[in-house]
């Protein structure tokens, strides 16, 4: 995610994104009072700023039950007054899965991403409209790779939920099968995956009936059920969203010419022309709002980072 600003409650308004830490030379001191602690603060920075599994117009097992609109801006725009406050459950989650990595036994794999850096890309959904290279960053495989285990961390509530439903949520399902198919394909570092679960986990009460932990099994979903699914509720399936997204990046391609300045001092790095971010704004407002349905309408609300500036297209003012 690209980010000009982040908004803090102390001014009640916009401040650098070193507000809560400034760098050598910033003029502004510290924030006076950090809604969080700063390591908190820092690491949802530090996720969001240096992701290179979910970057630079990339798709991954995740993405494709995403927003295409979000992926367009979140990839190539600058988000400004970013309430960092909206990305502490993720964050949860992955400090879960930091603790989970640094007990791991020796000879399991965990946080293994596919295909390896540097390999050559896995396309999925070959032959449709819908074919695209994919990435994924898997949580653990035991050692002789046969089960690959998730943590899904949550609630107590809906901890209670799971639990009474006993079931897995399609969009589980989906991205296990789409590890399963990234093991396979991969021309490096290829990996055999037969059996699949989600390990759900909480902080629980001592009253609550549902355990801290349980395991849910997961069956597998072929290409052609991943793409039909409607993640989240959504109106739009993962193939709609992998189309959508692919039409947002051969527009892109097209104005990258246009704009494309090519500096003459030889070095690689490509600057773009004056007009080049309204160009691509422009192309991302003819996105549809994909979002907007999933989640019962809460995605956009609260869990999508640049919901701000994908209002803002659309002439929603948010203060
Ligand atoms: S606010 Fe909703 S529609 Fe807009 S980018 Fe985010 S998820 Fe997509
Ligand atoms: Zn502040």
């Amino acid at each position: 995610m690209l980010i000009e600003s982040l908004y803090c409650s102390c001014i009640e308004g916009e401040v650098p994104p070193d507000h809560y830490w400034p760098t050598k030379g910033s003029k502004t001191p510290p924030c006076p009072s950090p809604p969080m602690p700063l390591p908190w603060l820092l690491a949802i920075l530090d996720i969001n700023l240096n992701d290179d599994i979910h970057s630079g117009n990339r798709m991954s097992a995740t993405r494709m039950q995403s927003c295409a609109r979000r992926i367009a801006i979140e990839d190539n725009l600058y988000s400004r007054r970013i309430n960092l406050q909206r990305f502490n459950s993720p964050t949860w989650g992955t400090a879960i899965h930091e603790f989970m990595q640094k007990h791991t036994p020796a000879g399991f794999y965990q946080e293994i991403e596919l295909p390896p850096k540097g390999a050559p890309p896995v396309f999925l959904f070959k032959g449709t409209e819908a074919e695209i290279a994919v990435r994924g960053r898997l949580d653990i495989l035991t050692p002789d790779t046969v089960l690959l285990d998730d943590y899904k961390c949550t609630s107590e509530s809906s901890q209670k939920f799971r639990f009474n439903r006993k079931g897995a949520d399609p969009e589980w399902r989906a991205q296990a099968s789409v590890y399963k198919l990234l093991g396979e394909r991969s021309t490096e570092g290829a990996i055999k995956i037969e059996r699949a679960a989600v390990w759900s986990g909480a902080m629980t009460s001592a009253r609550c009936p549902a355990p801290p932990w349980f395991r849910i099994p997961l069956a597998w979903m072929g290409e052609e059920e991943i793409l039909l699914m409607k993640p989240h509720g959504a109106e739009f399936s993962v193939a709609d969203n992998i189309i959508q997204f692919k039409t947002f990046l051969r527009a892109k391609k097209e104005i990258d010419e246009i704009y494309r300045v090519r500096k003459v001092d030889g070095d690689d790095k490509v600057e773009y022309g004056d007009g080049y971010t309204t160009a691509l704004k422009g192309i991302i407002q003819k996105m549809p709002l994909a979002g907007r349905g999933a989640w019962r309408g809460e995605m956009c609300k609260k869990y999508c980072g640049v919901s701000r500036l994908c209002n803002e297209m659309e002439g929603l003012v948010v203060l």
